[in-house]
């Protein structure tokens, strides 16, 4: 039996792709200004061309300057330092976003930490994760997979979660801490739990709202949830699916959709829950840095 609403996430980032569109041809129309995303790519990990490749094509439907950069799996250090510096001097582009994970030779703190903060529109930099954490989100440009989270929760039940629990399931600098970040900036009870966390379904089942990011497929079941909590699943895994006798390779999420749809209030599905939504929110950042550079408001 489902209760659960399902949280367009899909619908929800086209949405906001077609009002970034409007305001990315009113900017230009006005002041000339056309956003210029840039992403970087090193070697072929196949998940990462995806990612990259619906980050083009969304920048481009949007009205956007898009330029891909594609290094050769061996590329040196100083070639991705030296093309990072480029764009930084770069007048075009307004995002530089380098695909993660990059090849194990690199140093992938130095090579997100070359990018200058103004135009960190993955929100990587130190610059503005301290922004975040000291609750300057006005300022800062937050990481885009969180930011959507928020949106998708806002949407679900305002933007003040003042009285909510809230459990963030994974602590990585992408996802789990900038979402806690968010939580507490919204008024929000936070607990962050992890890998050496104890109890885990005991934790969750006191949250009114559960961010999963972990990367386990159908980690979260129905019996770790409150009845009514909002649930937003982060995670991407790949797996084998049967549908209708026949075997492929599919997506699903850190939670168990339909076990959980019978308890939560509302779930966001994999796909089409918070993947899109990270991307959309990727080119409302680029837009915003589009707009501060030329000295307009966010
Ligand atoms: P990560 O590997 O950096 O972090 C995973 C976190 O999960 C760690 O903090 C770890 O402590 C925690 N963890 C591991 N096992 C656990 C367990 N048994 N119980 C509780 N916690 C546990 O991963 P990440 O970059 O944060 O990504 C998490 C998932 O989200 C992945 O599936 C990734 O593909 C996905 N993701 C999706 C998007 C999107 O746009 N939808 C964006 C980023 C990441």
């Amino acid at each position: 039996m489902t209760v659960a609403k399902r949280i367009d996430g899909k619908a929800k980032a086209a949405e906001l792709a077609e009002s970034i569109t409007r305001e990315t041809a009113a900017l230009l129309d006005e002041h000339g200004i056309k956003p210029g995303l840039a992403v970087v790519i090193v070697g072929e990990d196949p998940a990462s061309q995806v990612y990259v490749r619906n980050k083009k094509r969304t920048a481009e439907t949007c009205g956007f300057h898009s330029v891909q950069h594609t290094l050769a799996a061996d590329t040196a250090q100083a070639d991705v330092l030296r093309l990072i510096d480029e764009l930084n001097n770069n007048d075009a582009i307004h995002g530089i976003l380098v695909q993660l994970p990059l090849p194990g030779h690199l140093d992938e703190q130095a090579v997100t930490q070359a990018v200058t903060p103004s135009k960190d529109v993955d929100g990587f930099h130190f610059i503005n994760i301290g922004k975040l954490t000291a609750g300057r989100t006005a300022d800062a440009f937050v990481p885009c997979t969180p930011a959507g989270c928020m949106l998708m929760i806002a949407d679900e039940i305002g933007g003040d979660l003042s009285g909510k629990n809230a459990v963030v399931i994974g602590r990585s600098n992408i996802v789990g801490k900038p979402m806690a970040s968010l939580l507490l900036q919204a008024n929000a009870t936070v607990t962050v739990t992890h890998s050496r966390t104890r109890d885990l379904a005991q934790v969750v089942a006191g949250a009114d709202i559960v961010v999963a990011a972990v990367g386990r497929p159908d980690m979260v079941k129905a019996d770790w949830v409150k009845p009514g909590a909002i649930v937003i699943d982060v995670g991407i895994n790949r797996v084998e699916k049967t549908v209708d006798g026949e075997t492929k390779m599919g997506l699903t999420g850190d939670v168990d959709y339909d076990d959980v749809c019978t308890v939560a209030g509302a779930v966001t599905p994999v796909p089409g829950g918070v993947g899109p939504m990270t991307i959309s929110m990727l080119m409302a950042n680029t837009l915003r840095s589009a707009r501060l550079a030329a000295g307009l408001e966010a």
